[in-house]
């Protein structure tokens, strides 16, 4: 049987490092994709090639796809992973910054599935994972670039999918609450970059609160399980959010309303 081919991006770390594991665990040749080559020559083996490029180099990701289809002949599974999350209160948030979070969470995930489906659509079979959020569906204090972003990639994918159907391409929606990787630290480090006024501390201190219970949430092998199995099942859910909390918290928005909400997680963050 012809060894199925991937393409996971993000994939020196966290969500991504796990996939790419997991698909090479269960008979898939992966393209390891990300800027830190060294973290990426730690999962190196038969079955992982590792390639170095930045999400926001189109020209990169054009040699990456041609030189999947160069050497393998055919791309089966793109999984669009590589992102990071800019907190800050929508005041203070640079545009320097936010255009930046579009480049990378938005653009990125285009810029490759631009790039891979004239491959899927000429073989008549694909399927694309796009990495969104809970806060694909919500959006909360501080993190509203961050959710411009994923409810960006949400409705992008509700396009793409009804486009490319007839082609034999699925494209589905896989949507993390919390889980322990190294986004929420290096989302701490990019929030302190961030000028706050004194009028803000309130949210910034309770944003902290917050993300401090990153260390009880569930490792990434739950999202890359989820990965496989859309990988592998012929109808998978267009849209599946897991743990469990990242589903409540879409329905207690839903329940509640804008603006009951608002408060709900103003409560929760302590301010
Ligand atoms: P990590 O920070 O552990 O991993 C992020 C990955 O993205 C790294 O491999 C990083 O690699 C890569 N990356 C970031 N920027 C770029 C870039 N410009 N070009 C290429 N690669 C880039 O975080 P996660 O694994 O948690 O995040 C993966 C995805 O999951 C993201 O899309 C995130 O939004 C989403 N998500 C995560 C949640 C969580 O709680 N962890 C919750 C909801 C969604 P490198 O720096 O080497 O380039």
């Amino acid at each position: 049987m012809t060894q199925r081919i991937a393409l996971v991006t993000g994939a020196s770390s966290g969500i991504g490092r796990a996939t790419a594991l997991l698909l090479a665990e269960n008979g898939y040749y992966v393209f390891a994709a990300a800027r830190r080559m060294d973290r990426l020559e730690q999962i190196r083996s038969d079955d992982i090639e590792p390639i170095e490029l930045d999400v926001i180099d189109e020209d990169a990701i054009c040699r990456t796809v041609n030189h999947v289809i160069s050497t393998k002949g055919r791309i089966d599974v793109l999984v669009n992973n590589a992102g990071y999350g800019q907190l800050g209160a929508i005041e203070c948030v640079s545009m320097e910054a936010a255009h930046r979070q579009f480049e990378v969470n938005v653009f990125g995930y285009v810029r490759f599935m631009q790039a891979v489906l004239p491959h899927m659509r000429e073989q008549k079979s694909g399927r694309i994972v796009n990495i969104t959020s809970v806060m694909g569906k919500i959006s909360t204090p501080g993190f509203g670039w961050y959710a411009a972003s994923k409810h960006a990639i949400e409705a992008l994918t509700d396009a793409v999918r009804g486009e490319v159907m007839e082609f034999g391409i699925d494209v589905v929606l896989i949507a993390p609450g919390l889980i322990k990787t190294e986004f929420v630290p290096k989302q701490l480090e990019l929030l302190k970059t961030v000028a706050h006024p004194t009028a803000y501390q309130k949210i910034i201190t309770g944003l902290y609160a917050l993300l401090v219970n990153e260390p009880t949430s569930p490792g990434p092998e739950i999202i890359a399980q989820a990965v496989l199995d859309a990988t592998k099942n012929s109808s998978p859910p267009v849209r599946h959010a897991l743990p469990l909390d990242a589903k409540m918290a879409v329905a207690a928005r839903w329940l509640f309303g804008a603006r009951l909400f608002a408060w709900v997680i103003r409560r929760q963050m302590k301010f």
